[in-house]
């Protein structure tokens, strides 16, 4: 197993979840959104399983560890916009799950990991950040809640995505995650 990669996979998630964070602070500026009720519960921990399960399903169609791993963990940690809420300000919790935060972040973290061991490619990381973020919004909408603020900050409104759309953004993501797997293959023989 090459370490160097898994740490930088590790620390780029982690990056995304304080991205994710950041972002939510957006959030004050419009304070008339619904306040969270946080909820703590043992099945709490079975939806941070499920969603990195989601996203490492996805990020095993790269055939390489860190990615899959960069893809559940990022999964999990883009729910690190529901720390304000539930630290109880009168944000919603849900503000990253909105289509200009993932393609910013996915930007920021691809254009990060050009310092880290995943640097041979961005392009394929800034993939398997976009798929990871359609594995939880899959995650999301198969355990009952695909309401989300997709349009954030330009509309504060939720929009319903229907319950059958989770398999559909699951596939999604795993084509997302070959295309990145076609393009470090491509880079690999490259060098
Ligand atoms: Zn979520």
């Amino acid at each position: 197993m090459q370490s160097r990669p898994v740490t930088s996979a590790i620390l780029l998630s982690l990056l995304f979840g304080a991205v994710s964070l950041s972002w939510s602070l957006l959030g004050l500026l419009f304070p008339f959104v619904v306040p969270y009720k946080a909820v703590y519960s043992p099945a709490l921990l079975g939806e941070v399983t499920a969603h990195f399960l989601f996203g490492l399903a996805a990020g095993a169609a790269t055939a390489r560890l860190a990615p899959a791993l960069l893809a559940g963990l990022e999964a999990v940690f883009i729910d690190s916009d529901h720390l304000m809420a539930a630290a109880g300000f009168a944000v919603d919790a849900r503000l990253s799950h909105s289509v200009a935060f993932i393609l910013l972040s996915s930007l920021l973290i691809a254009r990060a990991s050009r310092r880290s061991a995943l640097a041979s490619n961005s392009r394929a990381v800034m993939l398997v950040t976009l798929a990871s973020f359609l594995t939880h919004l899959a995650y999301d909408i198969a355990s009952g809640d695909g309401d989300f603020p997709l349009f954030f900050p330009l509309s504060v409104s939720f929009y319903n995505l229907p319950y059958l759309a989770w398999p559909v953004l699951e596939v999604g993501a795993v084509c997302l995650c070959l295309l990145a797997r076609r393009s470090w293959d491509a880079s690999a023989e490259a060098r």
